[in-house]
């Protein structure tokens, strides 16, 4: 992330509850985009704001819609358009951190990939925020099951990563639908000429805020040459010598994702695959996993890591060096956040040399090369993540939310709320991260217990993919 700025938030003109509700998540100061954006998108301008992922956009964002809505109002006051489901769901825990300090805001996640119908019943029951792919939105507004006359803000996230994707349209469909009134926040991560085109046919004199990414230089960059035959046992080379917590491993294909993901399994590494060919249950499971730090290893093509937000990922593993210069800029941003040392490592092959030229070009730096047979293992072996995931048949809409959980598992199973990491409660299912050590008794002793005063099915996530494979 960005680094903040001396700028403490009790410089805005925000309430006493969301002022404190800030300081207790650990928001003192507010970060270069906050900094730049938050004054006139409180005094109510249109913003075109270029930032990335990681500089506390959201926060820039979500704290300006939070400021303008009215909670006794139970119409639809904000709306956030985002490319991914992924960035939606994101988004969507964020606004609801912040909005803690109100009573009661409904924030709604639309996306595609999950049924209509439950959205359209919780659409009628109100909400004051609805976060969601433009195409999906766009479904609910052709249905009437969303009504945006009374909207006041809208946010366009990653504006430039929708266009990419083909969401102009409805884009422009869905904003025709919303009140000229209303204060439209545009956020992206570079300004192409659509993205122009798109500002000025919908934003009122907008101001342009930009802050330079601090990233690049909070990342230690260092490259190895490899023959292709050893690129994917080179991975593990990588792991044993730097033994980083949590990784993603770029791939350029699938094909090269499944393999890698059984090379690393095989020699002891917790490693999970996340690209197109998973069903959506799959991917969000291992978001899940990688996120609760249950998996160490996430092996991603481009496309399926977009919009992914990990805090804390220590590592940037380029398993091919890719042809797109930006892509690699992309890539090795996500590590080094919130002011954390980052560290990116990239595999080349001699074919490969003449991108790596591309990228010290771009960069305006050389390459540091280190040698992979100079590489020592650490002692102890491959790393295994801190904790382990349970999944527990039974989620939402069986009215189970994440402190029934917590209280079944210091309760009655008799575990510390240290053991216990992230909780997880989807429609169906609720994942809990517990203490590698301690996963199977907490398996044992949930299933002889009840939650909610009744009894579930409990299992170790890692023990369903085994028998499933
Ligand atoms: P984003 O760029 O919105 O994905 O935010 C990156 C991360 O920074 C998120 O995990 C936020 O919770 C965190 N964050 C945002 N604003 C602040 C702040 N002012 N101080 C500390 N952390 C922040």
């Amino acid at each position: 992330m960005s680094a903040s700025t001396d700028r403490p938030f009790s410089t805005l003109p925000l309430s006493a509850p969301m002022l404190a509700n800030l300081a207790q998540l650990g928001y003192e100061q507010m970060t270069a985009i906050q900094a730049a954006s938050l004054p006139p998108a409180l005094a109510g301008q249109d913003l075109i704001a270029q930032a990335q992922t990681g500089s506390g956009k959201t926060a820039a964002f979500a704290i300006a819609l939070l400021h303008r809505l009215d909670a006794a109002d139970s119409r639809t006051q904000s709306l956030v358009l985002c490319p991914t489901r992924e960035l939606a769901e994101q988004v969507t825990q964020e606004i609801r951190r912040l909005a803690r300090a109100a009573d009661n805001i409904k924030v709604l996640t639309l996306c595609g990939g999950s049924p209509m119908k439950p959205q359209m019943e919780s659409l009628a029951f109100g909400a004051h925020i609805a976060v969601g792919t433009p195409g999906r939105v766009m479904d609910h507004l052709e249905r009437g099951s969303l009504d945006l006359s009374a909207l006041n803000t809208l946010v366009l996230d990653e504006a430039d990563r929708m266009l990419d994707m083909g969401f102009f349209d409805d884009m422009v469909a869905v904003v025709k639908r919303t009140p000229k009134s209303r204060q439209t926040l545009l956020f992206s991560a570079t300004y192409p000429e659509d993205i122009d085109k798109l500002a000025q046919q919908f934003l009122r004199d907008p101001k342009r805020v930009e802050v330079a990414s601090a990233a690049p230089a909070q990342i230690r960059q260092f490259a190895y040459e490899v023959a292709e035959e050893q690129r994917l046992h080179a991975v593990s080379t990588l792991l044993n010598h730097y033994r980083p917590a949590s990784t993603i491993a770029f791939c350029n294909t699938k094909r090269q994702c499944d393999d890698l993901v059984d090379v690393l399994n095989a020699q002891g590494f917790v490693a999970m695959a996340l690209h197109g060919d998973l069903e959506q249950r799959d991917r969000d499971q291992v978001l899940i996993q990688f996120a609760n730090r249950s998996c160490s290893v996430l092996v991603a093509t481009d496309v399926a890591a977009r919009g992914l937000d990990v805090a804390q990922l220590e590592c940037v593993i380029n398993v091919e060096v890719t042809p797109d210069t930006e892509v690699h800029t992309h890539r090795i941003g996500r590590t080094g956040r919130a002011g954390a040392e980052g560290l990116a490592l990239t595999l080349a092959s001699l074919d490969e040399m003449g991108r790596i030229g591309r990228i010290e070009q771009m960069q305006g730096r050389e390459t540091t090369w280190g040698k992979l047979d100079e590489l020592q293992p650490a002692a102890g072996g491959p790393l295994q993540p801190a904790m382990d995931t349970l999944q527990i048949l039974g989620g939402r809409k069986d009215k189970i939310r994440p402190g029934d959980i917590l209280g079944a598992l210091t309760g009655e199973a008799g575990f510390t709320a240290a053991q216990i990491g992230k909780i997880n409660v989807t429609d169906f299912h609720s994942y809990v991260a517990v203490e590698r050590g301690i996963a199977r008794e907490a398996v044992k002793r949930l299933s002889n217990g009840k939650l909610k005063g009744r009894k579930v099915k409990v299992r170790r996530m890692a023990d369903l993919a085994s028998s499933a494979a």
